[in-house]
This record gives C-alpha cells, structure tokens and sequence, in this order.
C-alpha cells in the first residue's frame, strides 16, 4: 500500500484550512485498515480516519500520524421483500449517491438526506440528518473494525448510541471503531405527511401533492441550493454550529423577551432552538469575524472567506458562542470534529 509523506490536509477538507498530515494511505478494503493499524502500531503512530472531509477542522500543526483515506466500496442488497430493500453499502462510497441510487429505485428512509456532502461511513458517525430523517432511522447495522480489540466487528443500531447528531463514534467510543461498511432498510412506499415546514411550504408553493421519494429529494436539493453556499466554491463545513437544545424554564426565562423565537418541543422536557435564529439575532448575520462570514441565508454556517489559519477560525467562533452566550445566556456548541 502507497504511504504519502507531508500531504496539506487543506486540500482534503471542505473548509480549506489547516496543516500537513506526516502520513497519508488510502483504503481500498476492509483488510487495508487492518494492515495500516498492524504496521503502524510497533512505531506508535496515531490513526486518523478520514471521509470527504466535510465535517472536519484540522489545526494549522496538521497531523502527526496517519490520515487514511476511507474509499472501500461496495452497495449489494442483502434481502429484497415486498415491503422493503435492505442494503450492504461499503464505507467509501459518497453519500449522495448512495441516496440518489435508492431514490432511483424508489425506495424511502433516506431521500431527506439528499446532498448532504461526504462519505457512507461519516453518516453514523454525527448521526447525519435533515429535513425531519436522521441516518439512524434507516440503520440496521454497521461493520467496523475494532482498533482495540484488532477484529472486525457488527455493531447493531441500539450499540451505536445514536442522539441528535451524535453517537458513540464522536462519543465514548471515538478513534475506537473505523467504518467499514453499514447496513441500511429502506421501504417501498411514499413517505406520508406532515413534513419538515421548509418541504411543506415548497410543496404548496410548486403544487406538488404526489409525496414520492423523488419528490422529497427534489425539493431537498432546490432548498438546499438556495440556502446553502456551495463548499467547492465558497469553503465550508454546512452548520458549524449544532442546534441549541434548552430546558423548559430557560425558554420560559426568555420569552417574556424574545416573543417569536422558535422552539420545538423534543418531549423530554426539552427543547430544541435554531442556533441560527440565535446567532442572526444576537446581530451576527452576514459578519466577517477574522476572516470568516457569518452566511447571510443561513448564520448556522461559517464561510473561509480569507483566515490565514486555524486560530482565525477559533477566534470567530469563540467571539459567535460568547454573544449568543451573553446575549440569549445559551451556550451553543461546534458541531465539525477536529482532527487532533
Ligand atoms: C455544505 C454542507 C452541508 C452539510 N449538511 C449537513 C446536513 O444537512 N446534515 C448533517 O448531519 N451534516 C451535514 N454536513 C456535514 C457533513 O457533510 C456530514 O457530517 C458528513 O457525514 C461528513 O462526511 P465526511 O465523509 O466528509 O466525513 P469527514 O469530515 O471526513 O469525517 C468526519 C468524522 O467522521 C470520522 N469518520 C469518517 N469516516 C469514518 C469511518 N469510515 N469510520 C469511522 N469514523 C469515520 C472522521 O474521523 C471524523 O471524525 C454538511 C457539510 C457541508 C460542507
């Protein structure tokens, strides 16, 4: 296997930031991943495991070890009932494809999740989701090799410890399992209202009442255009914040002052706030903060419009969570991982 020296990780990430990795590898199967542990352990070398790079901040120091490119494909259907489809869909494969090639068959659980950016194994890693789907809904299970315990092992849905945006992979359990490759049980039917708000308003603005797979995924793609800067163009990690989740008396304390803020009601006692509603009137929208705007359609996201480095980033979003924090007395969180 080809082991690359110094390779500027700026180039494998959407945000366009940061330092050199000292190694890199790529993965063409699951025994690559092995081997690359099995060699790099007698030097003690750390691992990193990298996707399409989309929900990923690396340090202007890069990384000290090796960063594997995960590119192991692979999409087979492991059982084919009347009712559903159940695949097997390797790590490395892009996700939107993986999405467009079950929406082609006409197959819904995953359809909201069109055009979201990077690879098959990232989605159970932040539990991926959008417009009302998460990527645990449709998960059976996944493979994994268990760095470990040095075996490959099946993770079922409930031993992956999925939350909002979360699970066991950037939890407890991070650096631990490298992805290899994911079951998914998608249904052959059309999804049935009531919708995401953003897809019922595109829905009754074109007249659309024939709710199929395609149909959401269509409409998926158009909102997200108008709505989301491309990251080729314009450098970006989607939200860089996570949606700010409060507990009852907090919303309580602010709504004598804060009349129209949004809130969904989570049902444990919680609930959820757009970060970007916050951060837009804390009077961040559209603010170039050390080289970083605040997007003006969507505040959840952070541009790279001119940072020389890591530390404009962490500067702009230090000086984001301390005005929402002083303005709202909300703490909100980064929602990319950094490679470390
Ligand atoms: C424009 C834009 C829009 C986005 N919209 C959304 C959205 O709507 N919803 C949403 O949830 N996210 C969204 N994201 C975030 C991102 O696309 C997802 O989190 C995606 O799953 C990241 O995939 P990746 O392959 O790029 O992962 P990377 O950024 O390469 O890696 C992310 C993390 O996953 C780990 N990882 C990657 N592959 C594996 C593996 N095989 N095994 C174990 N660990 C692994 C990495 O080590 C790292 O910690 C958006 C990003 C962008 C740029």
């Amino acid at each position: 296997m080809d082991i690359r020296t110094d390779i500027p990780l700026k180039s494998y990430t959407t945000m366009k930031l940061g330092g050199p990795a000292r190694f890199m590898g790529e993965a063409q199967t699951p025994q690559d991943i092995a081997t690359i542990y099995h060699n790099a352990r007698p030097k003690n070398l750390p691992i990193f495991i990298l996707g399409g790079g989309s929900n990923l901040i690396v340090r202007d120091e890069g990384y000290p070890g090796i960063v594997v490119r995960n590119l192991i494909k692979g999409f087979t259907v492991i059982e084919d009932t009347p009712q559903y489809t159940t695949f097997e869909i390797g790590a490395g494969e892009n996700w939107d494809e993986t999405v467009k090639r079950t929406v082609e068959l006409h197959l819904t659980g995953i359809e909201a999740l069109s055009a979201i950016p990077g690879t098959v194994g990232a989605a159970p890693v932040q539990n991926i989701g959008a417009y009302g789907q998460e990527v645990a809904d449709s998960l059976i299970s996944l493979q994994a090799y268990d760095s470990q315990e040095d075996r490959f092992v099946v993770l079922q849905n409930i031993d992956c410890g999925f939350s909002y945006r979360h699970s066991i992979f950037r939890g407890e359990a991070e650096g631990r399992y490298v992805i290899t490759s994911v079951q998914l049980k998608l249904w052959k039917a059309n999804p049935t209202p009531p919708f995401y708000k953003a897809l019922e308003e595109y829905f009754a603005l074109y007249s659309i009442t024939l709710f199929t797979p395609e149909a959401i995924r269509d409409a998926v793609i158009q909102i997200r255009k108008d709505k989301l800067p491309d990251p080729t163009l314009q450098p970006n990690t989607g939200s860089f914040f996570k949606n700010a989740i409060i507990e009852k008396w907090q919303l309580e304390d602010l709504k004598p002052t804060y009349e129209d803020i949004p809130f969904y009601d989570l049902g444990n006692g919680t609930y959820k706030i757009p970060t970007g509603w916050l951060i837009e009137r804390a009077g961040l929208k559209g603010k170039l903060l050390h080289g970083m705007r605040v997007h003006d359609k969507n505040c959840l996201v952070l541009i790279n419009e001119a940072a020389t480095g890591y530390s404009d980033l962490a500067a702009a979003r230090d000086e984001i969570i301390a005005t929402v924090r002083d303005t709202f007395r909300i703490m909100i969180e980064q929602e990319p991982l950094e490679i470390q």
